[in-house]
């Protein structure tokens, strides 16, 4: 488990975290949203043991992180957003490179940068120039390279960007797999839609502190469950609009075109038994749905910005009929 408490870190009079607290549960794959500048790149900094804090304390599992750096370090791997320049190197000499810095030597080295080179794809480039290699390459090779120590914890800032479509499902499927194998990833990335899916959990970061936490499949529910329930039928609107306001579940209801918006507080049993009663009233139904949750709608709300809904109240809706 990854355990941050109280951490604070400036850059001069930038207070880029303020006292943050977060924890990071193992076996997670662990997204981190945030605006330009709310401090994910510094808290993964931190994490990584490459930043220093001002203040605070980190655990990796029983491990003080700020008292035992060269213990910590063993325990991470770190993909930073820049591949940097090692461009004359060779594929294999990169990653044995980075085998040095962790001690390993001849055969055992050459074993464990093979074996990598031949995980993220690149066996076929081992004798290749690295600036030669796409941003996609690269960017796998930069996770081979943060896996050499074999570390318990991935920390990884942005890893997708700048990558065309077919890059990004490469890197998403591997960190998937990775995660599958019993590490521990933590990611950085402003595309929400893949957060939703891949990760297993979500951090928010808003000017230097956790603003929220959790797990992605409960929290896409509960947004689900928040947005309207639209419901189009075919004739039978009068029928249908003294059911929605007689049940207990619908909060608010307006009509436009024979299609219902209802603000509903029910979950999917409470949906499908208010379809069986329409159906039961003979109310011919041709659409029945509820818009998914995403994590785009729910940092909004967590940032205060929410978004625009139009949903009348039971008053206002008279007219429409
Ligand atoms: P982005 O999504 O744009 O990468 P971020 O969430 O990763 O942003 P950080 O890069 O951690 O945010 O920056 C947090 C704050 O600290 C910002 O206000 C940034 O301008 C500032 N900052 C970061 N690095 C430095 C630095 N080396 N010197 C001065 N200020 C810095």
């Amino acid at each position: 488990m990854l355990e941050l408490k109280g951490i604070s870190r400036s850059y001069g009079r930038v207070q880029a975290l303020r006292g943050l607290d977060l924890t990071v549960p193992d076996g997670t794959l662990f997204g981190l949203m945030g605006q330009n500048g709310a401090g994910k790149t510094t808290l993964l900094k931190i994490i990584a043991g490459i930043l220093a804090p001002d203040k605070g304390e980190l655990f990796i599992d029983d491990v003080n992180a700020l008292k035992n750096p060269a213990e910590a370090r063993m325990k991470i791997g770190y993909v930073p957003d820049e591949f940097g320049s090692y461009d004359s190197l060779t594929v294999m000499e990169y990653m044995e490179f980075f085998a040095s810095a962790f001690r390993m030597k001849g055969r055992t080295a050459r074993v464990r940068c093979e074996e990598l080179i031949k995980n993220v794809g690149l066996q076929e480039r081992a004798d290749h120039p690295v600036e030669t290699l796409s941003r996609g390459m690269q960017q796998r090779l930069s996770i081979a390279r943060a896996l050499i120590h074999d570390p318990e914890y991935l920390v990884l800032d942005e890893p997708t960007s700048g990558l065309d479509p077919h890059s990004r499902v490469s890197i998403r499927e591997m960190l998937c797999e990775l995660c599958d194998t019993g590490k521990t990833i933590v990611i950085s990335s402003h595309i929400l839609s893949e957060l939703s899916e891949i990760c297993t959990d979500i951090g928010i970061l808003e000017k230097g502190t956790v603003k929220a936490t959790g797990e992605v499949q409960p929290i896409l529910e509960r947004i689900g469950n928040s947005n309207p329930l639209r419901i189009s039928v075919l004739a039978g609107t009068q029928t249908a609009m003294g059911i929605f306001r007689r049940h207990p579940c619908v909060r608010s209801v307006t009509l436009s075109d024979k299609t219902f918006s209802l603000e509903f507080e029910g979950g999917a049993e409470d949906e499908a038994a208010l379809l069986m009663q329409l159906i039961d009233a003979d109310i011919p139904v041709n659409g029945f749905m509820r818009e998914p949750g995403t994590l785009e709608s729910f940092f909004l709300q967590m940032t205060g910005k929410t978004e625009e809904r139009l949903i009348l109240s039971n008053d206002d809706d008279e007219s429409d009929l």
